[in-house]
Formats: C-alpha cells, sequence, structure tokens
C-alpha cells in the first residue's frame, strides 16, 4: 500500500499544485487532496488560528485539519522563504510549518522542506533530494520526480498564459473566449482569488456579468517585470511584486477598463501594495478601480452588488 501524502487546497496549492503532484506521484505516493473549502473546514481554521492571523492563513489550517480526518501519512507543509533570487515570500509563509504543529496538535508527520532560492539554490536543489530520498533511495528516481514536477508545472503555467485561471486549469476548465463587453483586471493573491468558497466565485460572477477577466498570472514574467519597473523602490516580496507590477503594466497599456482589487483583512503586504496601486491608478489614466477586502464575515449579497454596481458603470461608460 502507498504511502499518503496530503496537499492542503489552500496557499501554494494554487501555485504549485501540478508539480507538487507530479513529483510525489512519480516517487510512488499517493498524493490526497484536502476538500474544497466549506463553512466548516473554515470554521475549524478560524478556531485553530491566532486572532491576529490573516484569512487565507487560518484556511490553510482548516484544510491541514481536513486531512488530517483523512487519515493521510504525511503533509505536505514546506517552508517557503523565496522563489526567486532578491525577493521572499511574506514572513507567515517561512513559519508555516510551526503555525501547522502548534496550531494544530497531533498533525501527522510534517514535511517542511525548505525552499529558499535567494538564499541557496544548491541547498534546495539538495533539500528536495533529501526529501525524495524519505520515499525512494535511489538517486535516479529522485531526478524522474523532479523533471516530472518541472514539466508538469510548465505545461500548468503555459495554460495559465493562454487566459485560464488556477481554478479554471487545476479543475481542466478551458478558458473562456477573449471578448466580453468589458475587460477588467482582477487582481489578489491567487489562493484567496480562486478559492470559490472565500471568494464568492467572484471571477466567475464577473464573467457571468459578460466580463472579461484578466489576472496576474495570465502575463508574461517580463510584463510583470516591465510595470514594476516604474516603482521607485523595488518591492521585495514576490506577490506584492506580482500585484503591482502586472497593475501598473495594464495601466500602462490601457488595454483595461476597470481593475478589481482583492485584499485580505488582516494582511501586512496587501494594506501596503494594493493603497499604492489605488492611488497610482486615481493618478494616472483614471481607471476605475473597486477594493474589496475579504475576512471569514464578507457576506456574498454586499459582494454581489458592488460588483454589479461596477459591471454597470463601466457599460455606461463605454456606451459614452
Ligand atoms: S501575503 Fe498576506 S494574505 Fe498572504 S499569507 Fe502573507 S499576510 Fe496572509
Amino acid at each position: 500500500m502507498s504511502v499518503k501524502v496530503g496537499i492542503p487546497r489552500a496557499l501554494l496549492y494554487y501555485h504549485y499544485y501540478p508539480a507538487w503532484n507530479a513529483f510525489f506521484t512519480a516517487l510512488g505516493a499517493e498524493v490526497v487532496l484536502s476538500g474544497e473549502t466549506t463553512k466548516t473546514i473554515l470554521d475549524n481554521g478560524v478556531r485553530a488560528a491566532v486572532d491576529e492571523a490573516c484569512l487565507p492563513v487560518k484556511l490553510y489550517l482548516g484544510h491541514l485539519a481536513d486531512l488530517h480526518a483523512k487519515g493521510v501519512d504525511f503533509i505536505f507543509s514546506p517552508r517557503v522563504i523565496s522563489v526567486e533570487r532578491k525577493k521572499y515570500l511574506c514572513p507567515k509563509f517561512l513559519g508555516l510549518p510551526e503555525i501547522a504543529r502548534f496550531g494544530l496538535p497531533g498533525l501527522p508527520q510534517v514535511l517542511d522542506t525548505e525552499i529558499n532560492i535567494n538564499q541557496s539554490y544548491e541547498k534546495t536543489k539538495r533539500n528536495i533530494y533529501r526529501l525524495a530520498s524519505r520515499f525512494n533511495r535511489r538517486p535516479w528516481v529522485a531526478g524522474k520526480a523532479i523533471k516530472r514536477a518541472k514539466l508538469a508545472q510548465e505545461i500548468y503555467e503555459s495554460k495559465l498564459r493562454c487566459g485560464a485561471t488556477p481554478l479554471d486549469a487545476l479543475c481542466g476548465k478551458d478558458p473562456p473566449q477573449a471578448a466580453g463587453k468589458a475587460r477588467i483586471a482582477v487582481l489578489g493573491h491567487a489562493y484567496n482569488l480562486n478559492d470559490p468558497f472565500i471568494s464568492m466565485n467572484l471571477v466567475d460572477k464577473l464573467r457571468d456579468f459578460g466580463v472579461e477577466v484578466v489576472t496576474a498570472e495570465m502575463l508574461r514574467p517580463q510584463d510583470i517585470r516591465r510595470g514594476a519597473a516604474c516603482l521607485q523602490k523595488e518591492i521585495f516580496w514576490t506577490f506584492g511584486k506580482e500585484l503591482m507590477g502586472a497593475a501598473f503594466y495594464l495601466l500602462e497599456q490601457g488595454s483595461i477598463d476597470g481593475l478589481v482589487l482583492v485584499a485580505s483583512f488582516g494582511c501586512g503586504p496587501d494594506s501596503l501594495t494594493c493603497e499604492l496601486v489605488e492611488r497610482h491608478y486615481k493618478r494616472g489614466k483614471k481607471i476605475p478601480v473597486l477594493m474589496l477586502t475579504l475576512d471569514e464575515h464578507t457576506g456574498e449579497a454586499g459582494v454581489v452588488t458592488r460588483l454589479e454596481a461596477f459591471c454597470d458603470m463601466l457599460h455606461w461608460r463605454k456606451a459614452q
């Protein structure tokens, strides 16, 4: 019987699941995903987390509890510090294995491999080989698993560049035809925007209103870099850089009619990046911005009303 590795359907799942799934499967493990977010999963996470935690971290704990209940042998909760040179993920990601262990005592063994590309690519590679050796001691099997992971991730990212959201690509859905009454950028953390429960299906709702949605993942890395280059000072958070780079690039191109910014309540980086983007848009080409802040108490009716009003206003502006 193969070993079961649990992967929470939260946080970096929306960035790296195809690679992680291919990696563990090639090593002979059975990958078990936590269920789709429900109120119960969220409530369990809220109970396990400290009050100050941001919504995505609370939700992460709820998904860990769900995996625990599913009886997995290991939980994959890597310590992801940096995924590119001179940039970091927010401090919550650095402490994620500890947040998991202390928030939910009695969890199965946590695989907390450290990923720190900024410090040393070679050390990160050794850490991944060490992780692989826990499942299979032959180095060539580990090498094959890493190759499969890279390939799966490349295929996934190419789907995103073709107009799919992470949720579309992970569910095997084709992106809708790129033609709408308006083109709106929806920018925020992938783990908020693509969780249907937390985002209240925001992207699908916009599509139902006849809107073509653009997200940061659909842009090429060089476009994000180009947008981020107009900042006076480089931003050292990877996700903050992506959000701001995408927002500034799309504004410069003049290719969108409006911007929906989605922030997490309790998120330090969001409070800075979203504010800067909003101010920049107000000074720039006067593209309307709708700012939504999500927390565990956000009601769907309020979000739908605001989205509807925003889309009506954009359609009206276009008609003028
Ligand atoms: S970037 Fe913000 S939302 Fe994401 S984990 Fe950090 S504090 Fe939470």
